[in-house]
């Protein structure tokens, strides 16, 4: 079976096409500059041409067009079998994926005020999906969804009642689906244990922890937006919620000015004053630059105390598993995150940790043999898990093995 599966933000759609079964790649691409002057179009197809187009490319819907030309036009020799959207926000409503109605784009768009950049243009492509290609069908699958099982302890914000009903506010997370595929590679490694304690990763650009216990997830360091928890490339994560009022109290910035400074200046490129691409940081660093080391080790020690609060939630860690830009290929960040921690039984080999390679979407194993948690180098997929819960949906099946 194959599946297309979309990744639409505010001025990008992804694209890869999978055969579900083998988890073959048959094409891939992206759609950016959307709205914007230049639009751009790369893409490859198995065994066929790179490519990249310019053209202006005034929406979603026009992006869409492109893909569907190049999928199901052109002389390509593609079966496509349905399409999986990934849908950031499912707030209260999604606590799985689901197949498509109208009722759903409702849904997903009354949602929107609470991830704006990214459900708005996801239901103008599922809308474009469906309006062209009626007899396929659409399957969304939402970021948050893994997380509608933490407890609502972890999920409640400390604020009046009226206020939280009144605007909503609640622990959603997000990165759920690169977690929930974590948390299934951990079980089928360890031979389908059930009874595990994970600790997942994620850390990247965006960066998220998730505590994993006996499958679900019951927290996870985002909150009602991504901008809480980890240090980030771009974004601050948890800062006291008193600098955000003193600083727009004592100054002529403006909440949406803020809003952008705290999203898409703070963290990685805040700190180091330089980028948010930890490569040109560590690259730096190496030459000596103090405000470049200062960035890698506020960065690692994000992700260290976050551990902490995340082991704490589900009473323990069998596995902590590294994923995602950061996580899959930086030593370092690896080695600072467990650093000091092998008292609580976080013991990293240090020949291994340097030596993991995540090139075939293998699991590496970076603990040393005394250490009581197994730690893991696990390449994400967010585009197979989404592919699978595809086929899950439409075909009804049960089971999601590898
Ligand atoms: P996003 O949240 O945009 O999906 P990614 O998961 O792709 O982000 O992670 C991007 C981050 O991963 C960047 O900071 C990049 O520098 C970092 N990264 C990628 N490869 C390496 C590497 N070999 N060493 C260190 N950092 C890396």
């Amino acid at each position: 079976m194959n599946i297309l599966t979309l990744n639409s933000g505010s001025s990008s759609i992804k694209f890869k096409l999978i055969q579900v079964e083998s988890h073959e790649v048959l094409a891939k691409g992206v759609c950016e500059r959307i709205g914007l002057s230049k639009g751009q179009f790369s893409y490859e197809i198995k065994g066929g041409p790179s490519n990249k187009e310019l053209s202006y490319l005034p929406d979603h819907n026009a992006a869409a067009q492109l893909i569907f030309d190049l999928l199901f036009k052109q002389d390509a020799p593609y079966q496509i079998d349905g399409f999986a959207h990934r849908v950031v926000m499912g707030g209260y409503y999604f606590n799985d994926a689901v197949i498509i109605d109208y009722h759903t784009i409702d849904k997903i768009r009354e949602l929107a005020p609470l991830a704006p950049l990214h459900n708005y243009p996801a239901a103008s492509v599922i809308e474009a999906c469906m309006s062209h290609y009626p007899s396929l069908s659409n399957v969304a699958i939402f970021d948050t969804a893994f997380h509608t099982t933490i407890p609502d302890k972890s999920s409640d914000y400390a604020l009046p009642r009226d206020i939280i009903e009144k605007f909503k506010i609640k622990r959603y997370g997000a990165h759920g689906i690169s977690h929930r595929f974590v948390s299934m590679r951990v079980k089928e490694y360890f031979d389908n244990a059930d009874e595990l304690k994970i600790l997942s990763a994620h850390i990247g650009n965006g960066a998220s922890l998730c505590a994993i216990k006996h499958g679900d997830s019951v927290n996870t360091t985002m909150g009602f937006t991504p901008l809480e928890g980890l240090v980030m490339g771009t974004r601050c994560g948890s800062i006291d919620p008193a600098i955000v009022t003193y600083i727009l109290e004592n100054s002529s910035l403006s909440a949406s000015e803020l809003n952008e400074i705290m999203n898409q200046k703070s963290g990685l490129l805040g700190l180091s004053g330089l980028s948010s691409d930890l490569r040109d940081i560590v690259e730096e660093a190496h030459k000596g630059n103090a405000q470049c080391q200062h960035a890698i080790e506020a960065y690692s020690d994000s992700v260290k105390c976050n551990m902490g609060s995340m082991v704490f939630s589900m009473g323990g860690c069998d596995v902590l598993a590294f994923t995602a830009g950061v996580g899959e290929n930086s030593a370092i960040v690896r080695t600072l995150a467990c650093s000091g921690l092998e008292e609580l039984g976080f013991i990293i080999d240090e020949e291994k940790n340097q030596n993991a390679a995540i090139g075939n979407g293998e699991i590496s194993v970076i603990s040393a043999p005394e250490s009581q948690v197994h730690i893991l180098v696990i390449p994400t997929n967010e585009e197979l898990m989404m592919a699978m819960d595809a086929k899950r949906l439409l075909y009804g099946y049960q089971s999601l093995e590898f």
